[in-house]
């Protein structure tokens, strides 16, 4: 697939980045790239085509996918925030990160009730981050269409994590 081989001959890898141990995958090549951008985001959001209302993108590389990807499809966007930025009332979802923990927030009542909401991120590892998102879109009465990154890290269990109760869309995996 084109968008595939654009977004991988842009991805950089660097070691022991932001810890030792940890090789960090840099997007920030892909962004700089306006084609292979607009490919990845609209690969993010093909395989769901129909069947979502809304994007979430989680802070702060999900919003550039999900902000890109949205302005291509058409449809609104909820920005899924670190702890303490929103300015309403909001739901909070704690979770682990590989390096460290982190909490999520929505504004409450921000979307319809029952809007089917496609959550986006630039990388799946450990799942911790998206499923944050996930139950903070599920707490907020409305449902899950989806997950799509751009990278998904198979050894770090993800996936398995998250279950079988999301569909789940990677369009690399290392
Ligand atoms: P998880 O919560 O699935 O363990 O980690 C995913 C989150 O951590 C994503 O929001 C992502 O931004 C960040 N992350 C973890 N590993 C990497 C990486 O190798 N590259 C990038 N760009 N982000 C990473």
């Amino acid at each position: 697939q084109q968008a595939r081989a654009l977004v991988e001959a842009r991805i950089a890898v660097i070691p022991d980045f932001p810890e030792p141990g940890v090789q960090f995958r840099d997007l920030t090549p892909v962004f700089a790239d306006g084609p292979a951008f607009h490919a990845l985001a609209e690969a993010l959001t093909a395989p769901f085509a129909g069947r979502f209302d809304y994007l979430a993108g989680v802070e702060a590389r999900g919003f550039l996918l999900a902000g890109a990807a949205s302005a291509l499809c058409g449809a609104g966007l909820l920005p899924v925030r670190k702890a303490g930025k929103l300015p309403r009332a909001v739901l909070t979802e704690h979770y682990s990160l590989e390096y460290g923990t982190a909490a999520l927030e929505v504004h409450e009542g921000e979307l319809p009730p029952g809007s089917r909401v496609l959550i986006v991120d630039d990388v799946l590892a450990t799942g911790g981050t998206v499923g944050a998102a996930a139950r903070l879109v599920e707490r907020a009465g409305w449902h899950v269409a989806g997950i799509s990154v751009a990278i998904e890290l198979p050894e770090l269990g993800g996936r398995a994590r998250l279950g079988d109760r999301y569909e789940i869309y990677s369009l690399l995996q290392y």
